[in-house]
């Protein structure tokens, strides 16, 4: 089955030429011109993903993205503009998965839809036997993380960050590390991207997320996995 992608964007040109492509690379494209029709969009059509603009009539795109979390783990990739800096930092802060600067190259941009789309489980598969009890179990076959006995549900780029500290339990990763395996190029100067994105895979993975048990930060380095 096609994959389904929400554009909201009220730019129109903008947003014929996001649909024409993600059409050409088979996808769903459906399209929203203001906020509030983006976010009914989001709440009924069922996206798997949605390119979410930040200057929209109507509702701009964060409170768009607040009221999405509200109900929804949907992958958001969020269309700011290059001067707004801040914007970045704060749509990752508000739960987007992944931003992206206009002016964007196609190329660029499926790129990123492709990185974020999330992997989905099989909805018959059951969890390993050696999910059902104690701590995290991280099932590289489904691309879940269980935790006692319960998939988690973690957006791509949280689990790829849990399963890459995971794979060397107790080895400190700078953030510089992270950002270059799990966010790839480009990222560079903003590494603020990675302790927001620890800080919701903390809430999600850890019991109590300001004593955190396995997501273990070492002060002034980096973060470690702990695996006891
Ligand atoms: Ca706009």
């Amino acid at each position: 089955m096609k994959k389904k992608i929400l554009v909201v964007e009220d730019e129109r040109t903008i947003a014929d030429i996001l649909v024409f492509n993600l059409e050409r690379e088979g996808y769903e494209a459906i399209a929203a011109g203001d906020g509030p029709a983006g976010l009914k969009s989001a709440l009924e059509d069922e996206p798997d993903l949605i390119l979410l603009d930040v200057m929209l009539p109507g509702m701009d795109g964060f409170e768009v993205l607040r009221r999405v979390r509200e109900k929804s783990q949907v992958p958001v990739i969020m269309l700011t503009a290059r001067e707004e800096e801040t914007d970045k930092v704060e749509a990752l802060d508000m739960g987007a998965d992944d931003y992206i600067t206009k002016p964007f190259s196609m190329r660029e941009l499926m790129a990123r839809v492709k990185a974020n789309m999330r992997r989905t489980v099989p909805p018959e598969a059951e969890p390993p036997a050696a999910a059902v009890e104690g701590r995290l179990m991280i099932s590289p076959e489904q691309n879940t993380v269980y935790k006692n006995g319960r998939p988690l549900d973690l957006s791509v780029r949280e689990y790829d960050i849990l399963s890459f500290l995971s794979s060397t339990p107790g080895r400190v990763v700078t953030r510089e590390e992270l950002m270059e395996k799990v966010w790839g190029y480009e990222y560079y100067g903003d590494l603020r991207a990675v302790d927001v994105a620890i800080r919701r895979l903390r809430e999600k993975v850890e019991d109590e997320p300001a004593q955190p048990k396995y997501i273990i930060t070492k002060r002034g380095m980096g973060y470690y996995y702990d695996e006891r």
